[in-house]
């Protein structure tokens, strides 16, 4: 009975997280699958931004950075991410994008290590990870080893007591593949080298604990799975076991032990304070704030088991096959990517057609919002805190449509 949408509509009504859909600003008549890239608006986020634009900027002025914590929102906002994260207080701070925050923590991680020659990174992260290790190698006078995650424990072995800084991607912005971060940072601990996680596509996603997981640093994306907005700043993690020396490479004042002293020197702050780099992007920083509410009220653990079963459900549609009029399935040139098992997978789905983009157009034309990925990847996100059974349904539905209507590779459209 899964096929219908009487099912679909029934999981629904007895799902517990189904009150949280409305506290994202959804238009109708459209189904957001792809918060992987930019999660939607929640709906506080407005009303905070109008509180600290015309009330704690617009009155407040200058006195708002005491008063109404503008100082201490970036470690205040990072303790919030850091339970999301399985990180204790103190040890994630928030601003700059993810990109300023990855050359800052692999350059640190690198620098943790300063007798070893080598870098890895891996060769399936999405591309400013890739470039920024390439930069930091080059910086550092290191060789760089490039790996897909699946090959690193091979790299690991051959390259021990040679590698420093690892730069591991936790869920394969691609394929939507996840990797086991406690079992590969014991790995890389076992090699004498340091473990850098990006979980750009992991933060509020999937279940962590990078505490207990013994990870060296981390950092992530505040506008995917959290929903802070456009260019909402990205988190650094740092084990407290590295605060106190822990090297950055971007030693701005904010970071510094008495940043009012005005001093000559740089002297870093203690704690993770030491991350903080210049004034931070206030209006960004408090709407991801914000942004968190539904997140944290859901709990990380309900959404994961809701994606999961979501994504289930979408790959059991996607497999039905084809009826007369031409069901999406692999006799319609679609193939399931990510893996099937629940720990080895994040929570995008991602399809291979061979015009995966067109197939990602007309569906968006349709109110169905997916993206792709070069060269024939389809990502659909199900994130169980704002989409439904009668999401899935819908948009498999319509992806159905668009498959009758977009060829197949080699196929003469007629
Ligand atoms: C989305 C993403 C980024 C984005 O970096 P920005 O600096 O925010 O543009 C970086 N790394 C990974 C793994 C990502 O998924």
């Amino acid at each position: 009975m899964e096929s219908t949408r009487e099912w679909a509509e029934k999981q629904d009504l007895e799902d517990p997280l189904s009150v949280f859909r409305k506290e994202f600003a959804l238009p109708t008549g459209v189904i957001q699958l792809n918060g992987n890239s930019l999660g939607p608006l929640p709906r506080a986020v407005p009303d905070a931004l109008d509180e600290v634009v015309r009330h704690q900027w617009g009155e407040h002025l200058i006195r708002a950075w005491s008063e109404d914590g503008w100082w201490d929102a970036p470690v205040r906002v990072g303790d919030r991410i850091g339970r999301l994260i399985g990180a204790g207080a103190g040890r994630t701070v928030v601003g700059e994008s993810t990109s300023v925050q990855l050359f800052n923590a692999v350059t640190a991680a690198a620098r943790l290590r300063p007798d070893r020659p080598v870098l890895v990174s891996d060769s399936t992260n999405f591309p400013t990870d890739r470039y920024l290790a390439t930069s930091v190698a080059r910086l550092l006078g290191l060789r760089l080893i490039e790996t897909p995650m699946g090959e690193l424990g091979e790299v690991l072995r051959r390259y021990r007591g040679e590698v420093g800084a690892i730069l591991c991607g936790a869920v394969d912005f691609r394929t939507g593949e996840l990797w086991d971060i406690s079992r590969t940072t014991a790995d890389i601990h076992a090699a004498g080298g340091i473990a850098v996680w990006d979980l750009s596509h992991a933060a509020g996603a999937v279940p962590l604990d990078v505490d207990a997981a013994g990870v060296d640093l981390a950092v992530g994306c505040g506008y995917k799975y959290l929903s802070g907005g456009p260019g909402a700043p990205a988190f650094l993690y740092s084990a407290a076991r590295h605060h106190d020396t822990l090297d950055l490479p971007l030693t701005g004042w904010h970071g510094h032990a008495r940043p009012f002293d005005m001093a000559d020197e740089f002297v870093p702050a203690s704690g993770i304070d030491r991350a903080r780099t210049g004034t931070p992007h206030v209006l960004s920083l408090l709407a991801l704030e914000a942004a968190l509410e539904p997140l944290e009220a859901a709990g990380v653990a309900a959404v994961r088991r809701k994606s999961l079963r979501l994504g289930d459900y979408l790959t059991r549609l996607v497999a039905e096959p084809s009826d007369a009029s031409g069901a999406p399935g692999s006799d319609r040139g679609l193939e399931v990517v990510t893996p099937s098992a629940h720990d080895r997978r994040g929570n995008h789905i991602t399809l291979r057609h061979a015009r995966a983009p067109e197939v990602s157009a007309a569906l968006m034309e349709r109110g169905v919002v997916t993206d792709s990925r070069p060269p024939d990847l389809l990502r659909l996100c199900l994130n169980g805190l704002y989409v439904s059974h009668t999401d899935v349904f819908d948009a498999v539905a319509t992806l159905r449509d668009v498959l009758r209507e977009v060829p197949r590779a080699g196929e003469v459209a007629g």
